[in-house]
């Protein structure tokens, strides 16, 4: 498979077609960015790393980095961590509270804000410096110190953070929170703030194309068994109530973000991230939805 072609010619058409996408606006600072922006980058395992358009610039990854911090707690607490968060697809927006009251505080998934806010208790109540020692973790999985927070990304969504404040809350008092909501949420915040580019996504998430093993030193990140059950999640449960029409369309794991981007990873083979700020109604970007579902099919290669 001719990857390197595939993503130009995939890349070109999708930059022609119209941009039918909105801002995320609910977050002033995202809503700053230049909406034109559209990069690809592709990692494989073996050793094709290849990307076009603004493919290097550091965004807003948003709710990709809940995919971390699950990654984290699970190898800190392993199994455990299914007793505070499901597994279940939940059909709903990312933001939702409707399922917690009759589920009480327990979220359907790691990936709506409910389920990532639990996480961020957990990492809290288990890691002595939790912003500190979450991102050394990240910058180990990848070998690359140049990743960081957004500062003022993290306070802008914080000063409008009114649907999280009510989640955290609510979630707690079913007593499903131990740490104090404010410090659990500002960490959430943090997390969301993280910036990467294409090219930083694709390397990081290469590891879950590689039965969880490091690409750089072959460390294990997860075991194979976790490494698998996290794509399993990122399959049913990544784009929230498009997660199905993901599968549909595009057939991999893959995990998006409200700063627009997407990182997909076709086990044995690759990781490609995709970035373009303005999202569909679902909160998903509208052309990175676009390119995937070209991708894979013109490629002919899904976990299917
Ligand atoms: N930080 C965002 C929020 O809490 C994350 C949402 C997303 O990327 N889907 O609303």
């Amino acid at each position: 498979m001719n990857f390197t072609e595939l993503v130009r010619d995939v890349y070109q058409k999708i930059e022609n077609i119209e941009d039918r996408g909105e801002m995320a606006s609910y977050i002033p600072e995202l809503a700053k960015v230049d909406p034109t922006n559209f990069g690809v980058h592709i990692s494989t395992l073996d050793q094709i790393h290849f990307g076009v358009g603004d493919c290097y610039d550091k965004f807003s990854i948003q709710s990709i980095a809940k995919v971390l911090a699950l990654i984290l707690a699970y190898r800190i607490v392993g199994d455990q961590i299914w007793n505070r968060v499901g597994v279940e697809p939940s059909g709903t927006p990312f933001n939702s509270l409707v399922q917690l009251e009759v589920e009480k505080g327990i979220p359907r998934n790691p990936f709506l804000n409910a389920g990532a806010i639990v996480v961020c208790d957990i990492l809290l109540s288990n890691l002595k410096h939790p912003k500190e020692d979450f991102i050394a973790f990240v910058r180990n999985i990848s070998q690359n110190e140049t990743l960081d927070y957004s500062g003022t990304i993290a306070q802008s969504e914080k000063e409008v953070g009114y649907r999280n404040v009510a989640l955290c809350n609510f979630i707690k008092s079913f007593g499903q929170i131990d740490n104090e909501p404010s410090d659990v949420l500002d960490f959430y915040y943090d997390l969301c703030s993280l910036k990467m580019s294409c090219k930083d996504l694709s390397e990081l998430f290469l590891f879950l194309a590689n039965n969880g093993l490091g690409v750089h030193n072959n460390e294990s990140i997860l075991t194979e068994s976790q490494s698998k059950r996290i794509n399993a999640l990122m399959q049913t449960c990544g784009f929230y109530d498009e997660s199905g029409e993901f599968a549909f369309k595009v057939g991999l794991p893959g995990k998006s973000g409200v700063g627009g981007g997407i990182i997909a990873v076709h086990p044995d083979q690759y990781a490609i991230a995709v970035w373009s700020p303005k999202l569909n109604k679902k909160g998903n970007s509208y052309r990175g939805m676009k390119f995937l579902e070209e991708f894979t099919t013109r490629s002919e290669l899904s976990i299917f």
